[in-house]
């Protein structure tokens, strides 16, 4: 992008000036529209989530053989939904705006396996892909107790199968531990943005680690290009790939059961705010059209980035989708969570959303450690800073005036991405920036 075309940009979408000066920004997205007309845009149906959900269910005896920590809850991988009432009256308190409604954290840094929101969308596809190759080998048929996914038979098969993916860290967990559970060739490639600790801990389960010095759009490039030169490679593509997106849209149907068995209502008069943090984009947007699925107009779904790393915001404001990037922009990509250090938002996603997004803002990193200290302080829980960006939600929506936000009727849900695999030495450094 020249300086002429960056200049017309600036015009179009004022917006943008604060977004390039690193400023805190809320966007209302013009075209959020109708729900049902947008989900029906999408050309992905409840069917196709629906389909996601009974494999799962399918998996959920084998989860729960090969990881009992899952066992409580009979191999299904999900996270509980929790009040924080504390940390609603610290919110409230340092901003000086009151929260009427209900406050709920998501508590995807609980999640089992890998301890992230990856743990939904990239579990989801490395099973499907199992499942495939188990089918047309004829290892398996559908209705079979799938705990025959731990025999040494189907190790066998994967282990002439690869899987590779590129990440800043997390999905990289999730593919890999899971990957190599099942007994197949995998391959992370990590952005210079991964931490060290989760490089390590993949290579002690046997993983193929790649570092790259470049940040998260090179590694998924390099994934890409040598997985299609080996046909018994499955590159899972973080960019593009539905069957992440399915995987991540379960949790639609997951949150509305919680939310039941809460008592708590969503209806034309109650409605739901949910806050996710956005990296490229795939599991926020699955989530938001599980969530679509489910509540239709009565959720509103905004995703939550960096200042430094606000690449879904300029690919949706301007329609460029994937053909720009925040250095387009002048912004660096440098953000301490690493999970959304992401330059180029999916397009895939972007276009899937066109309709269904409320909007976007954007977070400082220093306001995300002072919450990071904040919520250990005042609700005990430890997550990491990329988990943090959607914890403004609530103060920014009844900020900026979005309809029906400051109702006592509504129920402001912030998904807290991640956070219970991270070194106690790391959080405890964390923690100290967030005091400071
Ligand atoms: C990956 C990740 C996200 C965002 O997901 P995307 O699919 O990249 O948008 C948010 N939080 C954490 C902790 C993550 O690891």
């Amino acid at each position: 992008m020249n300086q002429n075309e960056r200049a017309d940009w600036f015009r179009k979408f004022p917006l943008l000036k604060k977004v390039t000066s690193q400023q805190e920004v809320f966007w209302v997205n013009p075209r959020n529209g109708d729900s049902e007309e947008g989900i029906k845009q999408s050309g992905i149906t409840a069917a196709d989530v629906r389909d996601a959900s009974e494999r799962l269910a399918r998996f959920a005896p084998y989860i729960e053989k090969v990881f009992p920590e899952t066992a409580f809850a009979n191999g299904m991988i999900e996270s509980p939904l929790t009040a924080i009432p504390f940390a609603k009256e610290a919110l409230s308190n340092e901003y000086g705006i009151d929260i009427p409604g209900k406050l709920l954290l998501k508590q995807d840094n609980e999640l089992p396996i890998s301890g992230s929101i990856k743990a939904r969308g990239g579990i989801y596809e490395v099973l499907k892909h199992a499942e495939t190759l188990a089918i047309q080998d004829g290892r398996i048929t559908y209705d079979e107790n799938y705990e025959k996914f731990a025999e040494p038979a189907m190790l066998d098969l994967f282990a002439k199968h690869k899987i590779a993916v590129g990440s800043t860290g997390n999905l990289g967990l999730s593919i890999g531990i899971m990957s190599a559970k099942l007994g197949f060739n995998v391959t992370v490639h990590m952005s210079a943005d991964a931490k060290a600790w989760k490089k390590e801990l993949l290579r002690k389960k046997g993983v193929t680690v790649i570092e790259y010095a470049d940040d998260y759009s090179k590694a998924v490039e390099e994934g890409r290009k040598q997985a299609e030169a080996d046909p018994l490679c499955h590159f899972i593509d973080d960019e593009n790939s539905l069957d992440l997106f399915l995987g991540y849209a379960v949790a639609g149907e997951r949150l509305a059961a919680q939310l039941k068995e809460m008592g708590t209502i969503v209806d034309e008069d109650h409605p739901l705010f949910v806050y996710l943090p956005c990296g490229v984009g795939g599991g926020p947007g699955g989530v938001a059209f599980g969530l679509k699925l489910q509540f239709g107009n009565h959720v509103h779904c905004f995703f939550a980035e960096p200042t430094n790393s606000p690449c879904m915001v300029i690919g949706m404001m301007t329609g460029l989708h994937d053909t720009v990037s925040v250095a387009d922009f002048g912004l660096s990509n440098h953000t301490a969570a690493d999970g959304l250090a992401v330059g180029r938002p999916s397009a895939f996603v972007g276009r899937k959303m066109e309709s269904l997004l409320a909007g976007c803002f954007t977070i400082t990193d220093e306001t995300m450690f002072n919450l990071l200290t904040m919520i250990a302080d005042t609700e005990a829980i430890r997550l990491e800073p990329s988990a943090l960006a959607g914890m403004t939600g609530p103060i920014q929506t009844i900020q900026h005036a979005a309809p029906l936000a400051d109702s006592k009727n509504a129920t402001h849900i912030v998904w807290a991405t991640g956070g219970s695999m991270v070194p106690e030495t790391e959080m405890e450094q964390y923690y100290g920036i967030g005091k400071k």
